[in-house]
């Protein structure tokens, strides 16, 4: 037998997920490549923890990608610059790449320079450098309108701007000064993380509720008025003395000129199988659009966990069919997230996005334990990748 090559497009969480689960079933005659442009993987989750200062620099929560060489992954360190998914092949910064099977695991850019005003005004809560910022910022604040603002949707990490309001609210108890100082959500969806249905975004509310932490849905930001502090929405205003802001995302360019992407702007995808409509090419992670097979047309969200489990099936898949195995592997919708709430407390969200006739997802009240198991998951996951 012959060896084979798999392509990864993307060394983010998905595409280092599937490495790593190719890798594990795979005989090293078959080669695993993973183009990434960055030189290092940070998991995205640890922002939380700079926020509350448990971390205190981005460093400790990265991996230098040189480092997968250890584990027989090849890693190209270039960037894709265009993509032929008939042919399976990319051009990248250090030359073109073939392979037999094609993962595409892009994720979904940040774009705050689409949203007027967001660079100058906003701190940003998906950057750790942003992140750092927030810190560094409460210490200072002592008193007026904290507002955090999702700016349009889809997002990744759907909990992310909610766990920000949490920790905001925590952090200011902790220091006395939460009663001079009001906390406002602004985002354009109806209610918190709606793709979960209603069980999880009411108990959400609840929690916001109980805080006194201000939930405004269905506001959409046209633009942000730094000197004026004020945001402009497609109806009405709201004024804020700090803002922490979730930036507009978008698939990567890449994948949009490759013919990838369908009119939503991102990459439709067999709900199963995660096979992109060219043979051989899969999609997971951020980058895919994925509906949810019952009658409320909600979309899976963009999460880690769904990243790992949909890199899970397709690696399984492909080797299965290299091998000339057996057991093809389903992704079936089900996943679970830990939301944190402060103070070492985190509430934890699980449950099946693809149950009929709508999602059943469920919260489980804040507790020390699924704090605990968060920070657990996430050292585990950092220390898996690579
Ligand atoms: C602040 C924050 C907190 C989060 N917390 C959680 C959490 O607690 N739980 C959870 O489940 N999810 C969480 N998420 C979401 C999670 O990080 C994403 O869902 C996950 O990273 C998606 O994986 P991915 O592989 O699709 O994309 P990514 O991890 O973003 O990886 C994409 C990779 O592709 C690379 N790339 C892009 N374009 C090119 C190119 N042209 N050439 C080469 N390389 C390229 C990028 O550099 C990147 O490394 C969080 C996200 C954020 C921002």
């Amino acid at each position: 037998m012959t060896g084979k090559k798999v392509l990864i497009l993307g060394g983010g969480f998905g595409g280092l997920a599937a490495a790593q689960q190719l890798r594990r079933i795979l005989p090293s005659e078959h080669r695993i490549v993973v183009v990434e442009k960055k030189s290092f993987f940070y998991l995205n989750a640890f922002n939380m923890q700079l926020i509350t200062g448990e971390m205190k620099d981005s460093r400790e929560g990265q991996r230098d990608l040189a480092d997968l060489a250890r584990k027989d992954i090849d890693w190209v360190h270039a960037e894709v610059q265009s993509i032929d998914p008939a042919g399976k092949t990319v051009r990248t910064s250090s030359g073109t790449l073939g392979g037999d099977y094609m993962i595409v695991a892009l994720g979904a850019e940040k774009t705050p320079e689409t949203m007027p005003g967001f660079a100058e005004s906003a701190c940003n809560l998906y950057d750790a450098s942003g992140a750092i910022r927030i810190r560094e910022a409460l210490k200072e604040f002592e008193s007026g309108r904290i507002v955090i603002l999702c700016c349009a949707t889809p997002f990744s990490c759907p909990g992310a701007p909610y766990e920000a309001a949490f920790l905001v609210d925590s952090a200011l108890r902790a220091t006395k000064k939460r009663e001079k100082v009001e906390i406002a959500l602004y985002t354009p969806e109806p209610r918190p993380l709606p793709a979960t249905g209603t069980a999880m975004g009411e108990a959400v509310l609840g929690m916001l509720k109980e805080r006194s932490i201000e939930f405004h849905g269905q506001h959409k930001a046209r633009r942000i008025d730094g000197a004026g502090r004020k945001i402009i929405f497609e109806s009405g205003e709201a004024s804020f003395d700090f803002l922490v802001g979730v930036p507009p995302h978008t698939a990567p360019r890449v994948a949009r000129e490759a013919g990838l992407t369908d009119e939503s702007g991102w990459i439709p995808v067999d709900l199963q199988t995660l096979e992109t409509k060219f043979a051989g090419v899969f999609a997971i992670g951020d980058i895919t659009l994925i509906r949810q097979p019952n009658p409320t047309g909600l979309l899976l969200p963009k999460a880690w966990v769904f990243a790992d489990e949909e890199a899970r099936v397709v690696a399984r898949n492909i080797a299965a069919e290299i091998l000339a195995g057996q057991g093809r592997s389903k992704f079936e919708g089900v996943g679970s997230c830990y939301l944190e709430m402060g103070d070492d407390m985190a509430a934890y969200g699980s449950g099946n996005f693809y149950s009929y006739p709508a999602p059943r997802v469920y919260l489980e009240p804040p507790s020390k334990r699924f704090h605990t198991e968060r920070r657990e998951l996430e050292r585990e996951r950092l220390e898996a990748l690579v």
